[in-house]
C-alpha cells in the first residue's frame, strides 16, 4: 500500500483525490486528504455570494460526498511537515486535537492566502475576499454601511459611509468591484434617503487591470467599469488603511467606511517556512511534472506552486489551471511508485472570463475573439454553472439566479 497524503482540499487537491481514487491501481493506494474546512470552495462564485446573489451553501462542496468513501478525510489544519521524517501534522478544526500521518507521497495543494503585505491598518481595517466567511462579511458591512448613512445626520459622513473601496486589480477585485457596484445600485432603491448614488473606487495598483491576462481584456474590463461610475486608481498603491478610509502612496485621501482587500496573494505561513525553493511570492517553485526538485516523493500543485511554462515564465494560479493541474499530478505520482518517466504539465488557456455584474461580462476566446456585455456574462453563467459540483448546486445556484431577476435584492443581514 502507497501512503498518499493531500494537503489542501481545493480545486487542486481534491482534484488530485478524485484522480487518484479513480484510478485503475487505487487498491494499492492509501489516500489521505487534510483540509481545513469540510467543503470544497467554488471561489469563481464567490462574489456573488457578497452581492448576495447567490447563498453561501450552494458554492460549497462537501468534500466527503465528493470522495464517496474513497480516500480518508480529515477535518484539520496542516500544522507542521516534516520532510525528513515524512509526516505531516494536523490539529482537527472541531476538537483540536493532533493527528500525525505519515507519507510515502505528499501534496501540498494549500493554495493561496490574501496577503495586505504589512500596508499599516489594511489588516484590521479592511476585509478580504477569500472564504465564504469573508464574502458573507463583506455583504453585511455594506448592508451596516447603508443603515449607518441612513440615520447620518451629517453629510460628509453620509458620504463617507456610502463609498466603498475595493483593492486589488487581479480577477477577484475586477469581479468584486463589478458586483459589488451592481449590489449598492439595487439596494439603494430601499433607502428612499438615500440622496446621490453609493461611491465605488477600484485600487488598481498597476498600469492596468487583470495583468496576467492580454492588455486587451484589462483595458475593456476598466472601460466598462468607469462606464458604470467605477473610479479606477491606477499607478497608484495603498499606503494605509484606518477607521475613516484609505491614504494611497501619492497622497491622495478617500474617505470610506468599507475596504475589500482583493489585492495581495501570499502562501500560507506552513508554505512560506518549509525548507524548499520558493519563488517571490513564496509558491514552492517546482519542475514541469510538479515534483518538488531534491525531494523525491513531493509534490506541490496549484496557487501555492509555480510551475515552469515551456517558454519561460509560470503559469497564472487561478482556478482554471489548477483543475487540469490535478488530473496530471495524480497520473504522476502513480507513474512514480510504478518507475516510469512523469509527464510535464502543458496546457493552453481556451479563454478567460469574468462576470462584471449589471448582466455583463467579458470573455476572451483562445487570445483571439472577444466578447463583452450580455453574451459575455450568459457564457460566463452557463460556463460556471456547467463546472460547479454536482447536480443539487448547480440546481440551487440555477434558481438563486433565477428569483434574484424579479424580486429585489435582499438586504436582510444575518451576520
Ligand atoms: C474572489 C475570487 C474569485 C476568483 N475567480 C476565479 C475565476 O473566475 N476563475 C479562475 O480560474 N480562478 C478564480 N479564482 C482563483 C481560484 O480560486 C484559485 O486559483 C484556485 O482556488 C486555486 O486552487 P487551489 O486548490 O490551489 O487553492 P484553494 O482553492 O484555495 O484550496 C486550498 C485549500 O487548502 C485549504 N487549506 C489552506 N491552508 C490549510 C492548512 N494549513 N491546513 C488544511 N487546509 C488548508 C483551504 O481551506 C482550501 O480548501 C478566484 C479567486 C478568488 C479569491
Amino acid at each position: 500500500m502507497t501512503r498518499i497524503v493531500i494537503l489542501g482540499g481545493g480545486f487542486a487537491g481534491l482534484g488530485v483525490a478524485r484522480a487518484l481514487t479513480r484510478s485503475r491501481r487505487r487498491a494499492q493506494l492509501d489516500v489521505t486528504i487534510v483540509n481545513r474546512e469540510n467543503f470544497l470552495l467554488f471561489t469563481p462564485m464567490l462574489p456573488e455570494v457578497s452581492s448576495g446573489s447567490v447563498e453561501p451553501r450552494h458554492i460549497a462542496q462537501p468534500i466527503r460526498s465528493a470522495l464517496r468513501g474513497r480516500a480518508r478525510f480529515v477535518l484539520g489544519s496542516a500544522t507542521a511537515v516534516d520532510l525528513d521524517s515524512r509526516s505531516v501534522k494536523a490539529t482537527h478544526s472541531v476538537t483540536g486535537e493532533v493527528t500525525e500521518i505519515t507519507y510515502d507521497h505528499l501534496v501540498i495543494a494549500l493554495g493561496s492566502d490574501s496577503s495586505t503585505h504589512g500596508v499599516p491598518g489594511a489588516q484590521g481595517h479592511s476585509v478580504p475576499l477569500k472564504t465564504l466567511d469573508d464574502a458573507v462579511c463583506v455583504r453585511s458591512k455594506i448592508i451596516a454601511a447603508f443603515e449607518a448613512a441612513a440615520v447620518a445626520q451629517d453629510d460628509v459622513e453620509r458620504r463617507r459611509l456610502r463609498t466603498f473601496a475595493v483593492v486589488g486589480g487581479g480577477f477577484a477585485g475586477v469581479e468584486c468591484a463589478g458586483e459589488l457596484l451592481a449590489y449598492l445600485r439595487a439596494i439603494r432603491k430601499q433607502y428612499p434617503a438615500a440622496d446621490r448614488p453609493a461611491r465605488m473606487i477600484l485600487v488598481a495598483g498597476t498600469g492596468r487591470l487583470l495583468e496576467q491576462l492580454p492588455q486587451r481584456f484589462g483595458d475593456r474590463a476598466a472601460q466598462m467599469l468607469v462606464r458604470r461610475g467605477t473610479e479606477v486608481v491606477f499607478e497608484d498603491d495603498v499606503a494605509s488603511v484606518d477607521a475613516g478610509g484609505l491614504t494611497l502612496k501619492s497622497g491622495k485621501r478617500f474617505e470610506t467606511g468599507t475596504v475589500v482587500w482583493c489585492a495581495g496573494v501570499g502562501v500560507s505561513r506552513l508554505v512560506e517556512h518549509l525548507a524548499l525553493e520558493h519563488s517571490k511570492h513564496h509558491a514552492i517553485v517546482v519542475d514541469a511534472d510538479m515534483s518538488v526538485p531534491g525531494r523525491p516523493g513531493v509534490w506541490a500543485l496549484g496557487d501555492c506552486a509555480q510551475i515552469p511554462k515551456p517558454g519561460g515564465g509560470s503559469y497564472p494560479q487561478t482556478a482554471q489551471h489548477a483543475v487540469r493541474e490535478a488530473p496530471l499530478l495524480a497520473r504522476n505520482i502513480e507513474a512514480a511508485i510504478r518507475g516510469r518517466s512523469t509527464r510535464p504539465f502543458r496546457y493552453r488557456e481556451a479563454g478567460m472570463m469574468a462576470s462584471l455584474g449589471d448582466r455583463e461580462g467579458l470573455a476572451d476566446i483562445a487570445g483571439r475573439t472577444m466578447v463583452s456585455g450580455l453574451p459575455a456574462w450568459l457564457m460566463w453563467r452557463a460556463y460556471y454553472l456547467a463546472r460547479l459540483p454536482g447536480a443539487y448546486r448547480k440546481a440551487r445556484v440555477a434558481l438563486d439566479w433565477a428569483l434574484s431577476l424579479p424580486f429585489p435584492q435582499d438586504i436582510t443581514s444575518i451576520e
